[in-house]
């Protein structure tokens, strides 16, 4: 094959996402205040090499949808690397302040209907607790994984689910 060959070849994956695109821009002429497709225009044209417009798509996404994480990490994968770090710490801002208001709802909600179990290091309470087989405290997953570097050597933790029974290892 040769140089010009390869020159015309076509992408496949190019391809693809250009396709996605298209279809994107379609459904967006119908519903243009759907979020979730703006995410997905704003994903495909970073795909593309197409930053500035994926960053355009990304910002509008999370103007319609400012309580989604997932927005917010899309519009993040823009703004990393050297183009803007700033920005994209702002948008890991959002992401991490909107997971864990997610987890003190759901929080809230296991502790008001009795079927949650809590964690022994932060108080909330989750769906399913990990026993640490060191000290044998429980867990809420985020604190488990802080609390193993505590103990020289990892060990593995069982969880259960919030009956009682066993669940499986983390
Ligand atoms: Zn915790
Ligand atoms: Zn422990």
């Amino acid at each position: 094959m040769g140089l010009f060959d390869l020159l015309n070849k076509e992408d496949p994956e190019k391809k693809l996402y250009e396709r996605i695109l298209q279809e994107c821009d379609q459904a967006l002429a119908l519903n243009e205040k759907d979020p979730d497709l703006w995410n997905k225009k704003c994903l495909v044209l970073r795909e593309l090499g197409l930053r500035k417009d994926a960053i355009e798509a990304g910002e509008i996404a999370v103007q319609l949808a400012p309580n989604d994480p997932d927005v917010w990490d899309s519009l993040r994968l823009c703004y990393a690397g050297d183009w803007n770090k700033e920005k994209a710490d702002e948008c890991q801002k959002h992401v991490s302040d909107l997971l864990k208001q997610k987890k003190d709802a759901e929080s809230q909600r296991l502790m008001q209907e009795g079927s949650g179990k809590e964690c022994c290091r932060c108080g909330v309470y989750v769906r399913e607790n990990i026993r640490c087989v060191s000290c044998g405290s429980y867990f809420c997953p985020d604190c488990y994984r802080d609390h193993q570097s505590m103990h020289s050597k990892p060990r593995i933790g069982i969880s259960y689910h919030s009956n009682g029974l066993f669940s499986g290892y983390d």
